[in-house]
């Protein structure tokens, strides 16, 4: 009998993680696994902050996915997808066509500009390893021209965030370390510097505890972080942002940075790939298998799954994708011998949000933390998403240990 191909998109921790799960659980013989993904390095999307701000080196964030897998198992294409279509089971990628006899998409998240006029073409994203070192660039440009400048243009030195989420503050807290670095490597007075986020809601972290809330904008604006609060973005200009601060208020920022940081939606290419999806999710059925395409998985920020006691879906984060990944590799396996799949049932064990390298905010398993404790935590969460993946020799080469 002809083995069954397993095509995998996407090698994020959804995506690789299903991989390193079929690995350890089929044979080499019992299936052909295909992995396909835009480049031949993974990158840990959940450290991007850092390699934006240019607190850690985009290099540190990434490892190359050939050493977590096995080659006598998976065969690695490097290529882009630019097609689906799961009606006709053809995934079309710049390395050519494949079909599968399961797929599994995790081709992850993009940046949600909601239609807002200027986002895309003037505002800067935290998406991939490539934006991150464009943004890290593009504010060390504008220290170094500020700094040459004969008749000088201080907006250069304003940075806009925009949203105040985890990526927001988790970016803050980073740029909060930065800016001294910055200032004295370029000669700025740290006086004309100003970093603002702008935050549509009336909180900072919206739904988050209010007591962690309270430490982390105060840490924050200890380093001179100013939050504008309850004042959407609605535009953005090759100048600046224009903020609604009122029914007929506005307020227009001059700056040479903006970052976007202000929600994620899933990857394009499901809209055209025949599964119902919103904003490019998909609603998986309880097994992650997408509504209507039985050979059909969805792992990661691309499926939306509803958290029926708080009625609002989880929120995608890398926590659920890599727990969604041995359901769904433990899936295909029970398929492919004709067994029951089982239902998805995520363990959520809390959030860390950093505030740069040795300060955090964390509400784990009930408890709150801050401080130190609740960095050190954090770097466990970082430590133990590399274990997961790459065991202890990836741990050892691109782990946290600095306390
Ligand atoms: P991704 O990690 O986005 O991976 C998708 C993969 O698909 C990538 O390798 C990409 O290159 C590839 N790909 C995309 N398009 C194509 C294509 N057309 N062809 C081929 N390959 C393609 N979550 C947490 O749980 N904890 C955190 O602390 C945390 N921090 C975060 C910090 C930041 C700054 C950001 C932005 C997110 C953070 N998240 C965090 C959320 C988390 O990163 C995502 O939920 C997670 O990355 C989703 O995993 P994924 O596998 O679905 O997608
Ligand atoms: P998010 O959706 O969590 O936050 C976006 C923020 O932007 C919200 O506060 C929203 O009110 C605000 N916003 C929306 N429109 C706006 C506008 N026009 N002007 C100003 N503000 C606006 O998105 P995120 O922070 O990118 O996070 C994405 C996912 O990644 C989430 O699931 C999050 O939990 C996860 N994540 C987790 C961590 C962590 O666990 N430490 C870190 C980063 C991201």
């Amino acid at each position: 009998m002809k083995r069954p191909t397993i095509l995998v998109l996407g090698a994020g921790y959804g995506g690789l993680s299903t991989v390193v799960n079929l690995q350890k659980i089929l044979g080499s013989n019992d299936a052909d696994i295909i992995l396909v993904n835009k480049n031949d390095y993974h990158y840990e999307s959940t450290w991007l902050h850092e390699a934006s701000a240019g607190t850690l080196s985009p290099e540190q964030v990434r490892y190359d996915v050939s050493s977590v897998i096995n080659t006598d198992k998976v065969t690695f294409v490097k290529a882009t997808v630019d097609s689906i279509d799961v009606n006709t089971k053809k995934v079309g990628t710049s390395a050519g066509e494949y079909t599968y006899d399961y797929l599994v998409i995790g081709l992850g998240f993009e940046g949600e500009t909601f239609g807002i006029p200027g986002l895309d073409k003037y505002a800067l994203s935290i998406a991939n390893v490539k934006a991150a070192r464009h943004i890290r660039e593009h504010i060390e440009y504008q220290f170094a021209t500020w700094s040459t400048e004969e008749e000088k243009d201080d907006s250069r030195l304003t940075l806009v965030v925009g949203g105040a989420g985890f990526s927001g503050i988790e970016f803050l807290g980073e740029l909060g370390n930065r800016i001294p670095v910055l200032c004295k490597e370029y000669d700025v007075p740290q006086e004309k510097v100003r970093v603002v986020c702008v935050e549509a809601a009336p909180m900072v972290l919206p739904g988050f505890d209010p007591e962690l809330v309270k430490y982390a904008v105060g840490q924050l604006e200890a380093k001179g972080i100013e939050f504008s609060i309850g004042t959407p973005v609605v535009e953005a200009t090759p100048e600046g942002v224009k903020i609604k601060k009122g029914e007929e208020e506005f307020e227009f920022i001059k700056a040479g940075t903006i970052v976007w940081a202000a929600g994620v939606r899933g990857n394009r290419l499901i809209e055209s790939s025949g599964i119902e999806n919103m904003r490019a999710r998909v609603k998986v059925e309880k097994d992650m298998r997408a509504p209507g395409f039985p050979d059909v998985f969805i792992v990661g920020d691309c499926a939306l799954m509803i958290n029926e006691e708080a009625n609002r879906p989880y929120p995608p984060t890398a926590q659920i994708a890599m727990q969604q990944a041995v359901t769904v590799a433990k899936n295909i396996a029970a398929l492919m011998t004709d067994k029951e799949t089982e239902e998805f049932v995520p363990s959520l064990k809390g959030t860390v949000c950093s505030l740069g390298e040795h300060d955090a905010i964390g509400d784990v398993m009930g408890k709150k933390l801050t401080g130190t404790p609740a960095s050190i935590m954090k770097k466990v969460i970082d430590n133990r998403a590399l274990y997961m993946i790459g065991g202890i020799p990836l741990v050892v080469k691109k782990g946290k240990f600095s306390l």
